[in-house]
């Protein structure tokens, strides 16, 4: 007489699509269906009494604290960066900081005030400053600029050489002592 051991038999909920051992399934059905329900959305389960709550928390369109405008989910990062008609953005010219809405209307006033160029001696809009830089002072410009940003690199080399740095500090810390030093006498004396 052969003893057979059987394996544990599942079956699978129709519910939730789980493997439940079959000597539990008929409470686990029951429960199951009477309770839970999958989000068509998510495909996560979910207590059917919290189904709202669960569509409110992680899909419904949401509004814009900016704007107010409901806005998809997904789309909510897009309206913030580059739609939102709040978003703050800063003005070309002056760097003031203003809603995008506003933005127009202000570059306009912005881009009109003048500033004085020292080599044309003419004042020049700030709208056409950039083309004028180019057309009137192009080459020479960018050279200075291209320089002006070579720069801090150029130091953040000298950084990892501590030696030099800490003898430029040395010398400016001289430096700065002597000149003070010579400005206490002065007014001393
Ligand atoms: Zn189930
Ligand atoms: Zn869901
Ligand atoms: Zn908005
Ligand atoms: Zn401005
Ligand atoms: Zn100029």
């Amino acid at each position: 007489m052969a003893v057979i051991i059987s394996e544990p038999t599942t079956t699978a909920c129709t519910n939730c699509g789980k493997d439940i051992p079959t000597i539990n399934f008929d409470l686990h059905y029951m429960h199951c269906a009477r309770n839970l329900e999958k989000c068509s959305i998510c495909g996560d389960m979910i207590q059917k009494k919290l189904a709202r709550e669960h569509y409110h928390g992680n899909h419904a369109p949401v509004d814009c604290v900016h704007c107010g405008e409901t806005v998809e989910r997904e789309n909510l990062a897009l309206h913030r960066g580059q739609i939102c008609p709040q978003r703050i953005i800063a003005c070309d010219y002056c760097e003031f900081q203003l809603p995008a809405v506003d933005l127009y209307e202000h570059q306009d006033l912005c881009g009109n005030r003048t500033e004085y160029c020292d080599e044309c001696c003419r004042y020049i809009r700030l709208c056409q400053w950039a083309d004028h830089e180019l057309r009137s002072h192009g080459a020479s410009d960018d050279d200075s600029e291209a320089s002006r940003l070579d720069e801090p690199q150029a130091r953040e080399e000298g950084a990892s050489h501590p030696n030099r740095l800490m003898l430029t500090a040395v010398v400016t810390g001289a430096a700065i002592l002597l000149i003070s030093f010579f400005l206490h006498r002065r007014t001393g004396g």
